[in-house]
């Protein structure tokens, strides 16, 4: 597996990482099986976080006697110095290590948070205290915001970046990218495959490769997904011109506003499955009609029904998508293909 330099870290990290979110939704021996696996095949970079649920402890388990082989991120959406010393003491517990490589700022996404952060009594302070007692070998922060993210960087408090960067959302190739370049920050390309939005894996990992010194975390939860990508990232590079015209195509299909799935637009008052209505047309796609109309998606637009208009979503969308006029029209065209598709059944 090739390696790059991570920025001002210096480590020496594989080019392909191992996104610890998906892994919560499998058995604990699936999940470790499958972090195993990775390590086999030289995916060794691992990123986590306190909030993923199981993530942490199955990874701890999946590397356990392997520590020297590994790269461990984690991260903590702590905003109080008390908070972070708990989650940074739970992540070495579940994790099973005395200290993690990346300890990273997680969803700093305002600018109003990114100044309690930098506080002089805020978390930041806190982590570097963490890496002068060797809890922590570096600090990095993930954003999903582009120019708090490029604020970030400029402060050179940070010796990491991670942030959404897939050919559906490549905007931080533009200014963000080149400023971490610029200040020697390594950069993480968290969601490669746009949040499961990208099907075709080839055309996705093959576009960020074309930039040499950025890391990919894609989320994987089958081991012949890894397997799968690991065989992409050893072939051709070079995208081809059916690739660009997929890629274009899929650009062209999915439009200018799409959700990623990232829920941070959660809790809902109204309990409504926000991302699942806002993403419904893809699953239409790949489920058979008996269960996209049974029983997977008609409760999530019954429920969406129920928004009382509150516009807190919208206030914790990162990407500014305007979730309530959005889940309307997703509620009519459910409808109206729902309406065909018993016009089908009728006529069968
Ligand atoms: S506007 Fe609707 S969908 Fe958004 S948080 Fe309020 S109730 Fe939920
Ligand atoms: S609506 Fe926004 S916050 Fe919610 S899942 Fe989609 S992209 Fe994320």
């Amino acid at each position: 597996m090739e390696r790059i330099r991570l920025g001002r870290t210096g480590m020496a990290v594989p080019r392909l990482g191992f996104g610890g979110i998906p892994i919560q939704r499998l058995s604990d021996e699936d999940s470790v099986a499958l972090v195993k696996r990775c390590l086999d095949l030289g995916v060794t970079f691992l990123d986590t976080a306190n909030a993923y649920s199981t993530s942490e402890e199955r990874i701890g388990r999946g590397i356990a006697g392997r520590r020297q082989e590994v790269i461990l991120a984690t991260k903590s959406l702590a905003r109080t110095p008390g908070d972070l010393e708990g989650h940074l003491k739970l992540s070495l517990e579940r994790l099973g290590v005395d200290y993690v490589d990346l300890y990273q700022l997680h969803g700093v996404s305002d600018f109003k948070s990114l100044d309690a952060v930098l506080d002089p009594n805020g978390v930041l302070a806190t982590a570097e205290a963490a890496k002068k007692a060797g809890l922590v070998r570096h600090i990095g922060i993930t954003s999903h915001q582009i120019d708090v993210a490029k604020k970030a960087v400029q402060t050179d408090r940070f010796e990491t970046m991670m942030f959404p960067f897939n050919f559906l959302t490549p905007e931080a190739a533009d200014e963000l990218l080149p400023l971490c370049r610029r200040h020697d920050v390594g950069f993480i390309a968290m969601k490669p495959m746009a949040g499961g939005m990208v099907e075709n894996a080839s055309v996705a990992i093959k576009f960020l490769l074309q930039f040499p010194d950025i890391v990919l975390i894609p989320g994987m939860e089958r081991i012949r997904e890894i397997e799968e990508i690991v065989a992409i990232s050893g072939g051709p590079r070079e995208m081809t011109e059916a690739d660009v015209r997929e890629m274009e195509a899929m650009r062209k299909g999915l439009g200018a506003t799409f959700c990623h799935r990232c829920d941070y637009c959660q809790p809902c008052s109204a309990q409504i499955p926000i991302s699942l209505v806002m993403t419904a047309k893809s699953f239409q796609k790949r489920l058979p009609p008996e269960r996209f109309f049974g029983d997977m998606i008609p409760p999530a637009i019954k429920k969406a029904a129920e928004c009382t208009d509150c516009g807190d979503c919208e206030e914790r969308c990162p990407y500014n998508l305007p979730i309530r006029q959005m889940i309307s029209e997703q509620c009519e065209w459910f409808e109206e293909e729902r309406r065909k598709y018993e016009g089908k059944i009728g006529c069968a």
